[in-house]
């Protein structure tokens, strides 16, 4: 069967590129995609308390039969759980909800500028991973300005920063502050959340000459500039379809055409985290 290569964080500690992501999935129905994703050959699941969906993402890890050590299952920090002895509790429920005693990685959630709890979180982050109740730590929708102040303040690099990237919104800039402090990049809305992107022309034409479906040229455009990817879907051909995008190989041309369909802060779809603070 075909598996997804991994990438190396900082710390030592691998993840698989290609994910699944479980935003928007019901609890009641996580169960059953997210086998669907086992099956189709999905190791890494993406979830978040905040999803109501841990539970759900738990009892498909307890029923698929896997290990904890052939899986990397990710939770994110909610806001309202910022601060340091919030955060340590929190991690806690999560863990107990997704029915694991060890997590391969946890984010905080949101920067959430205004709250400004974000440097006493990360301290807790970094407590967790001593302890040994987390393999790997990272942040999500951090801005350049956030990450140089965990960094500063803690002297913790976070392995991955995880935001919002899809080719109308490439966050080169982001990417690249991320390559230079030695933080893997992860893509949110991979796919612009379907729509507009995957009827675009140019994705279109590139999906013709490699027999590809467009979510699988995008993908695949995600992979190829070394990106870790989480596309979601509750349609099992999809699923299926997303995981076989690792199949797809883009050339220098493609990859270029793509790049070049970045719209700036135009393209954004979600909030941005250097103003949004929604605890
Ligand atoms: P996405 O870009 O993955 O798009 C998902 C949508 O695209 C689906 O609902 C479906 O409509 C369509 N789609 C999926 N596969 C398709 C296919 N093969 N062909 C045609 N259409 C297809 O959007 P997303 O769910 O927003 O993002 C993916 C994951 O990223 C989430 O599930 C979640 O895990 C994570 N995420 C994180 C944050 C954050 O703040 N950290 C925010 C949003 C999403």
């Amino acid at each position: 069967m075909t598996t997804s290569p991994n990438l190396t964080f900082n710390d030592g500690n691998t993840i698989p590129q290609l994910g699944y992501g479980v935003w928007q999935v019901e609890d009641g129905v996580a169960e059953k995609v997210v086998r669907q994703a086992f099956d189709a050959g999905f190791r890494h699941i993406d979830t978040a308390k905040i999803y109501g969906n841990e539970a759900g993402v738990g009892r498909a890890i307890a029923s698929s039969g896997l290990s904890p050590e052939e899986l990397f299952i990710t939770t994110k920090l909610w806001n309202a759980d910022q601060g340091y002895e919030s955060t340590l509790a929190a991690f806690e429920t999560s863990l107990d909800r997704l029915g694991l005693v060890s997590l391969d990685l946890y984010l905080i959630h949101w920067l959430q500028p205004q709250q400004d709890k974000y440097v006493d979180t990360w301290k807790a982050l970094v407590e967790l991973q001593k302890r040994g109740r987390v393999k790997s730590i990272g942040v999500s929708n951090f801005t350049k300005e956030g990450l140089q102040r965990i960094i500063d303040e803690t002297g913790v690099v976070p392995a991955i920063n995880q935001v919002e990237l899809h080719p109308f919104f490439n966050q080169a800039e982001l990417r690249a502050f991320n390559v230079s402090k030695g933080i893997l990049t992860q893509a949110w809305s991979p796919l612009g959340q379907g729509g507009e992107l995957l009827e675009d022309a140019t994705v279109a034409g590139i999906a013709a000459k490699h027999n590809a479906t467009p979510a699988q040229v995008v993908i695949a455009w995600h992979l190829a500039i070394g990106n870790v990817v989480i596309p979601k879907s509750v349609t099992e051909s999809r699923i299926q379809e997303n995981f076989a995008a690792l199949g797809v190989t883009l050339d220098a041309a493609d990859v270029e055409a793509i790049n070049g369909l970045d719209r700036g802060a135009e393209g954004r779809i979600g909030p941005d985290p250097a103003v949004s603070d929604f605890a």
